[in-house]
């Protein structure tokens, strides 16, 4: 897929807010800080349609970018950063569930994971989560240009077998870094299968 165009449209707090249309949308979400903003930035080729923030956890908006105005990009708060409140974490949590269980039009979620770590309790139990509520989802391995292939290799063994503890089968997973571009012709490639499956061609 090519990028022609790529432009904010909304952000807030309240999913009842969200664009009305019926546009097909696709949500990018992780840990603070695991490199979605750097990954937004180049999947669209922008310099900073996301922000890129030196302090984790601040933006906790659910943003609204529409691409080639025929589909939306969401990105979503970061999950799981300490600083962040007790409070603030519930609130956040209550609406990015929100989003999930009443936009109907979010096709695919892409759930990130930094490749550099061990699986994560709570990314394990969003995923959990997610299933149990019959959202689609991915896993994007993040920042992969700071492995060698053998580590970036066993890490994602790893990360399947820590899976497949609970899951029959591995999610369909996409191997990325936003410094050299790996890994984007297939997530919008991705995209675009699901859109052709919906969208008029283009
Ligand atoms: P966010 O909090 O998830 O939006 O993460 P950011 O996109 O702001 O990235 C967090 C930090 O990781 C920044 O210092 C980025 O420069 C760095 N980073 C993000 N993606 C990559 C990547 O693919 N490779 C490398 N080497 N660094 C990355």
């Amino acid at each position: 897929m090519k990028i022609k165009s790529a432009e904010f449209v909304i952000s807030n707090s309240d999913v009842s807010k969200c664009p009305a249309s019926q546009l097909p949308e696709y949500a990018f979400i992780g840990r603070s800080n695991v490199g979605k903003s750097s990954l937004i930035n180049m999947l669209t080729h922008r310099k900073d349609l996301a922000k890129t923030s030196g302090r984790p956890g601040k933006t906790q908006l659910i943003n609204h970018f529409l691409i080639n105005n025929s589909w939306h990009l969401v990105d979503l708060p970061g999950y799981g950063y300490a600083r962040v409140s007790k409070s603030a974490k519930k609130t956040f949590q209550k609406f990015i569930t929100a989003y999930f269980e009443k936009r109907e039009q979010m096709l695919c979620a892409f759930v990130l994971i930094d490749s550099r770590h061990e699986p994560q309790k709570i990314d394990l139990e969003f995923m959990e989560w997610l299933g149990e509520h019959h959202i689609p989802f991915c896993i994007i391995f993040t920042k992969t240009d700071k492995l060698k292939p053998g580590a970036l290799q066993r890490n994602i063994n790893n990360y399947q077998g820590k899976m497949l503890e609970t899951w029959t089968e591995m999610p369909q997973y996409f191997v990325t870094s936003s410094s050299n571009g790996t890994g984007r012709d297939e997530v919008l490639d991705f995209i675009q299968s699901i859109n052709d499956g919906i969208l008029p061609k283009e």
